[in-house]
This record gives structure tokens, sequence and C-alpha cells, in this order.
């Protein structure tokens, strides 16, 4: 990687998933970077704020990200493999099922804050790149570009110019509106009316983990949705989706007998997992869930969006860390292939977009399928069959959570190959009808005419 002539500048407003990674790009590629983050540095504590701890599942898109930077194997260290799913049906019964068709398939649960942690620590190794925390960006002037930082300690401003703006600050994005405030900017945001809470299964008394440990812990249901990522020290970190209104909903879950007989009668087994459930349900704060679809993602060679800023999805495919990961990755590849910067930012944008949006999609219909699909006969039929099928036919036949979760195939790619295959053995099996019939016929009317010939 040849760095920029003239050592160019660039602020990062948020040092979150992908505003650390994309520190650890810009200044491999000879940048002066100073990233910009409201909240105070997560290596000071790294035990997360009670209730937003966030566990994430990292696959194939964030690993090939990391792994171009040299930061694979750190993140590994820090991670629990995850074989699978063990999925806790509302009749008390239990079943495994594994993530990928081959063993290597699998996911990685992280912590957030260890994560950001390891792209912070290696970014901050360059000598060009300084991380401010505890600063707030206010404003952004897009065409000179320059932004006005605001301490969250002492209200100090500071002006900040620079070649090149990264708005990294996630969902909500104040680089976002500033940077398409009074243009024909398209923009949509759509909340899940389902909320969540961060809720722990702690390890046992005697210090051994309460559940298998190498698994994501699913405890499907149509009032709620629970899922659980392992953690190093054996605890696992629970994520509890619901309503947030209606009969059965967060709305109701404001007393201790409330709160156990909705587990007892929707995850029977997870009650005696919890011991904090009660506390933890009642005071731990409840997160919003949102997609976001916008464009433009860019403003001339000024300013660039990237992560969440730019394509938040709701969470039920595992893939926004992943997807914003993967970000940094092609905006590198973007800036390597043009050197024009503004056509760089541009054909990020091309490249991404029709792929993030797809994702959104396939985010929002993994939501109905965990929720519904995943503890059905039909369900595990189906995945039983994707899995035959891929191992009589690995060149044709690919699951779409394989191509997804396990692959590199970018995310409209993926989804087109997945309806071409779904159409090849809804013909196969309308093909194996018509032979059936067929053969049934010929063999009737073969027997009928032995029949009047004797
Ligand atoms: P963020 O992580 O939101 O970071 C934005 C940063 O910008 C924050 O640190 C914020 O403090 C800072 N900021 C905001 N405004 C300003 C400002 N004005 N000035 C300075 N700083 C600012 N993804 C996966 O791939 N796998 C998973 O298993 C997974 N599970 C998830 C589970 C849940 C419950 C949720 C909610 C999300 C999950 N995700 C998962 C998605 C993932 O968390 C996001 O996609 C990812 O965090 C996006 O990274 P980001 O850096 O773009 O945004």
């Amino acid at each position: 990687h040849s760095p920029t002539n003239r050592r160019d500048r660039a602020v990062i407003i948020g040092a979150g998933l992908a505003g650390s990674l994309a520190a650890v790009y810009l200044a491999r590629r000879g940048y002066a970077v100073d990233v910009y983050e409201r909240r105070e540095d997560p290596r000071l504590a790294p035990a997360g704020i009670a209730g937003r701890s966030i566990n994430l599942g990292l696959s194939a898109r964030g690993m090939r990200a990391l792994h171009d930077v040299g930061l694979l194997n750190d993140v590994l260290k820090r991670s629990v493999p995850m074989q699978g799913r063990v999925v806790h049906s509302p009749d008390g019964s239990v079943g495994f099922q594994p993530y990928g068709v081959r063993d290597h398939q699998i996911l990685h649960s992280v912590l957030r804050d260890e994560l950001i942690a390891v792209l912070v620590d290696a970014a901050d190794a360059q000598p060009e790149v300084r991380f401010h925390f505890g600063w707030r960006m206010h404003r952004l002037d897009r065409d000179r570009p320059a932004v006005t930082v605001v301490s969250e300690q002492d209200g100090e401003s500071l002006d900040v110019t620079a070649d090149l703006v990264v708005g990294a600050d996630g969902a909500f994005s104040t680089v976002r509106q500033q940077m398409q405030h009074g243009l024909r900017a398209n923009h949509s945001q759509e909340f899940l009316d389902w909320g969540y809470k961060e809720l722990t299964i702690p390890v046992g008394p005697d210090g051994q983990p309460r559940v298998r440990l190498e698994a994501l812990h699913v405890w499907p249901g149509e009032h709620g949705l629970m899922v659980a990522h392992p953690n190093l020290d054996g605890s696992l970190t629970c994520t509890l989706f619901m309503p947030y209104e209606g009969e059965s909903s967060l709305a109701t879950l404001t007393s201790a007998e409330a709160i156990r007989a909705f587990f007892r009668h929707n995850f029977p087994d997870a009650e005696e997992l919890m011991p904090h459930l009660v506390e933890e349900i009642l005071s731990h704060p409840t997160g919003h869930l949102v997609t976001v679809r916008t464009s433009p993602w860019h403003h001339a060679d000024r300013v660039v969006l990237i992560g969440d800023a730019c394509h938040a999805v709701y969470p039920f495919y595992g893939q926004g860390m992943n997807s914003s990961f993967e970000d940094c990755l092609v905006l590198d590849r973007c800036l390597d292939e043009h050197r024009d910067r503004g056509a760089a930012l541009a054909a990020f944008q091309a490249a991404r977009k029709p792929h993030t949006d797809v994702l959104a999609d396939l985010s929002t219909e993994n939501f109905i399928e965990l929720r519904d699909r995943v503890h059905r006969p039909g369900y595990v039929v189906r995945a039983a069959a994707d899995r035959l099928l891929n191992r009589l036919l690995p060149e044709h036949w690919t699951p779409l959570y394989t191509m997804v979760a396990h692959t590199t195939t970018p995310y409209a790619e993926a989804l087109a190959r997945s309806h071409r295959q779904d159409r090849i053995v809804r013909w196969a099996a309308a093909g194996g009808l018509a032979a059936g019939a067929a053969l049934v016929y010929l063999s009737a009317r073969t027997a009928l005419r032995a029949a009047r010939g004797r």
C-alpha cells in the first residue's frame, strides 16, 4: 500500500467498531488520523456499563477485514468459538443446529469493548494516529471540510480541519445529518416495534458454565426472543427481545411475579440459569432497533459515511459489525484503485449500498425466522436437507445462511444465487413428481395390457 503523496489528514467521528478499524486502515495508507469519540476510553472501563455490555458474533466478512490488517489472531484470542445454535424450544426441548456445512464454518463471540480495545491499541501504536475520548462532534462544515468538537468534561470547543472527514458515528449519525442537510438526500429509518434488554447467565456456583459454552443459545417464541452469547469467563450475555407494547410485552414486565411468570411460560429452562433476572430486567435500559437506508454516503472528496451511519440493520443476521468492518476493507480498495478521492468515495458507495440494502431485508426476514421458525420441525428438516445438498453438490448448492455468514460473497449476489438454487430444487421436485406420475401411468398401462392379454 503506497502512502498518499503528502500526508493527508483524516478526522474520524466515532471510535465504535467501524471508526476504530477505519483508523487502522487509514493510518496504513499514510493518513494522519484524529479520532473523536464522545464516550470514555473503553480500555479504562473494560466491564462496560451495566446492561450495555453488547456481545457480538464475528463471522467471515469481519474476519477477512481484520485479517487484512493483521489483527484477526489478536481478536480470536479474546473470543469464544460458537459451533452452532442451541435452540431451547417453548415446550422445554433442546436441540443443536450446526452453523455451517463444514467444520470450520463457525462464529466467534466477542465483547464489543474488548474488540474496540484491540483496534484502538493497534491504531494508537501508529505515530500519526490520535484518539480523543470524551469529545463530541457538534458541527460539520462539509465543504472545508472541518468539524467542531466539544469536550464532554468542560465544554471546551475546538475547530479541526481535515482533508477527509469519516462519519463513523452510528445509526443516529450527526455527520450524516449535517452532510446531507439541504441536499437532495434520501433517507429512511424504521424502528422495530420490539426493543431489547441485556441480561446475564453468570457462571455456576462451581465456577463452571451453566450451559454448553461454545454455542449461541436461542430461546425462540412469538412473545419474546432471547439469545445468549458466550464469554471467555464462562458466563453468557443474553439479549432479550420483546414487543414494547401489548399484553405480553416489555411494558408488562414491571414486577418480579410478572417477570417470573413470563419466563416460566415462554422460556421454561432459562429462569434457573439467571439468578439476577428480576433485578436486571427492572434496572437495565431498553435498547431500540433501527434500520437505516440513506443516500448519498459521501460529499465530494471531503466526507464519507461508514458502518451503521449509512446502513444500520436489525441484529438478527449478526451482520451489522461484520458489514461495517467490510466497509473499511472496501473503502481501502477503492482508495487504492482511484487516484481521485472523490471518485474513490463514489465507487465505495456504488460497491456497497446495493448490498447493504439487501442485508437490511435479510436481517428483517431473519427476525421472523429466529422468532417463529427456528424450533419448528420443518425448519430443522430444511436445514438438514440444505447441508446434505451442499455435501452432494458443493459447487452448486450453498445455503443462504452459509453464504452470508461464512463467505464474503456480496449480499445481493448471495441472495440472487439462493433464489436460483431454490428454483432449481423446485424444478427438480416438479420434474421428480412428473417422472413419478409418468412411471405410475406406464406401469398401470402395462399391467392393464398384460391383464387383457391374459
Ligand atoms: P457504533 O458501534 O454505534 O459506534 C458509533 C460510535 O460513535 C459510538 O462509540 C458513539 O459513542 C460515537 N458517536 C456517536 N455520535 C458521536 C458524536 N456526535 N461525536 C463523537 N462520537 C460520536 N453485529 C454483528 O456483526 N454481529 C452481531 O452479533 C451483532 N449483534 C448485535 C446485537 C445487538 C443487540 C445490537 C444492537 C447490534 C448488534 N450488531 C451485531 C450490530 C453492531 O453492533 C453494529 O452494526 C455496529 O456496532 C456498528 O458499528 P459502528 O461503529 O458503525 O457504530
